[in-house]
């Protein structure tokens, strides 16, 4: 199967062959079309399998419709947040969404705990349209007001058995419980304990599972 085949508009395609991708790995030809149609995921997939361009390159075509439109009230609002456990993930999945979103015209931004808080309220107060977060420092941002999160569409919750194991379980419902009821969610974990399946239960809305 080809990049081409799977719905995604030119402006990511052609970051994505920047990047050198030939064709879609296993996920991302079952997530792709799946998270284009608005559905809510819960994947399974190890690190390694390309899962973080499966759902990042679907996620910013979503977003990409009103981006381009100064006569949009969405610009450079919040519309999307994207959680990941540790520092070094975060850092991670913030590269690759500065890699497939440089022709979109989204901005992004990244926080995460363990740093001056100021520097990084500066930058989302420019105006975000995505944000990459660890729990504890997001929720920090939320409880300083830093934040408008009225406008989140998409959630994305990424190597989720690892934030449960690290504790950030509390965090994540208070996040949860700040954020709009009407929005896409989509959860990645390596492993399906019943913790997992518990908190897909509490925030997925008749999700499409995707195994690799
Ligand atoms: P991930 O599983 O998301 O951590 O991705 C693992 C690695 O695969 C990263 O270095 C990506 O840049 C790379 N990658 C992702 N999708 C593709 C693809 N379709 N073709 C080739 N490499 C890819």
């Amino acid at each position: 199967m080809l990049f081409e085949e799977l719905g995604l508009s030119a402006n990511i395609l052609r970051a994505v062959s920047e990047e050198g991708y030939k064709s879609p790995t296993p996920i991302q030809e079952k997530a792709i079309p799946t998270i284009l149609e608005g559905k809510d995921v819960m994947g399974g997939a190890q690190t390694g399998t390309g899962k973080t361009a499966g759902f990042t390159l679907p996620m910013l075509q979503r977003l990409e419709v009103y981006a381009n439109s100064s006569a949009s009230p969405a610009r450079h609002s919040l519309r999307a947040l994207v959680l990941a456990p540790t520092r070094e993930l975060a850092i991670q999945v913030f590269e690759s969404i500065q890699n497939y979103s440089k022709y979109t015209g989204l901005r992004s931004a990244l926080v995460y705990g363990g740093v001056n808080i100021d520097s990084q309220i500066n930058i989302i107060r420019n105006g975000i349209e995505l944000l990459v977060a660890t729990p504890g420092r997001l929720l920090d941002h939320i409880q300083q007001k830093n934040l408008v999160l009225s406008k989140v569409e998409i959630l994305i919750l990424d190597e989720a058995d690892r934030m449960l194991d690290m504790g950030f379980l509390p965090d994540i419902k208070k996040i949860v419980d700040y954020l709009p009821p009407k929005r896409q969610n989509l959860m990645f974990s390596a492993t399906f304990s019943n913790e997992i399946k518990s908190l897909a239960n509490q925030i997925l809305n008749n999700p499409v599972l995707i195994e690799v």
